[in-house]
């Protein structure tokens, strides 16, 4: 499904990612932790080409994103991202943000897209809020919006940048309510998180990154019982 290898990727004389790889299955849960600046973040905008990269491959569905012809809303569209910031528009209600993306860039029929939309609006939980303004709606009801805007376009992999980090801890756990409801539909899902009891619980594979490359990575039950690298473990004597 997302298949990376040997990735690396400079900003100028910076090297960001030294030969990172990792490949994803169809409706597998990854998550990505690591130390502020390891990373993390470039590598996710790779998968979507956000980012350029120097080299190594990355595949999506057999499409390999470095390709100089590679359509770059294409692979958007297989490609969601949702971020800290939800960056919904202010001025559009939360169904007519959801509506927006199959709307313009689809082009599809607009009773199609309202009778998807109410249903991504049911699946994040926020039936009642349809004609909500983002102004009017809680920071994690906007995340919820925001993952249900990136939905809209049908995507095949979604990936999640620190989705609840910048969230009131009470309205934390029903933004990782919704992307558990989506892991258990066979969303295949990468996150970077700090979330540690989330990832242990849902992820199928966890990765640790620390200054460009990957240190450790396993399931959950041995990464977080039994990790071996010394940089794992001071990483997670700090957070747990
Ligand atoms: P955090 O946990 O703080 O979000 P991160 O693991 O996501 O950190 P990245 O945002 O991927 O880290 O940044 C990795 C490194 O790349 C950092 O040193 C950062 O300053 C640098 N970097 C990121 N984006 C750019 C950019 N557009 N131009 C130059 N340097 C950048
Ligand atoms: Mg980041």
């Amino acid at each position: 499904m997302v298949s990376i290898k040997d990735l690396h990727k400079s900003f100028g004389s910076l090297e960001v990612l030294k030969g990172v790889s990792m490949d994803i299955m169809k409706g597998e849960v990854i998550c990505i932790i690591g130390p502020s600046g390891s990373g993390k973040s470039t590598l996710i905008r790779c998968v979507n080409a956000l980012n350029n990269f120097q080299s190594g491959s990355i595949l999506v569905e057999g499409q390999e994103v470095n390709d100089p012809d590679l359509d770059k809303l294409e692979l958007r569209k297989k490609v969601g991202m949702v971020f800290q910031q939800y960056n919904l528009f202010p001025h559009k209600t939360a169904i007519e943000n959801i509506m927006m993306a199959p709307l313009l860039v689809l082009k599809d029929k607009k009773e199609d897209v309202e009778r998807l939309a109410r249903g991504l609006i049911k699946k994040v939980r926020l039936e009642g809020k349809e004609d909500s303004y983002p102004g009017e709606l809680s920071g994690g009801q906007q995340q919820r919006v925001a993952i249900a805007r990136s939905l809209a376009m049908n995507p095949d992999v979604m990936l999640f940048d620190e989705v609840t980090a910048a969230l009131d801890p009470e309205t934390v756990n029903e933004v990782l309510q919704t992307i558990r409801d989506l892991a258990e539909d066979g969303m295949t899902c990468i996150l970077v998180t700090h979330e540690m009891g989330f990832a242990r619980e849902v992820a199928d594979h966890i990765y640790f990154t620390d200054r460009g490359v990957i240190v450790e990575h396993g399931p959950p039950a041995t990464f977080f019982d039994a990790a071996k690298d010394p940089r794992t473990i001071a990483f997670l004597g700090q957070i747990l």
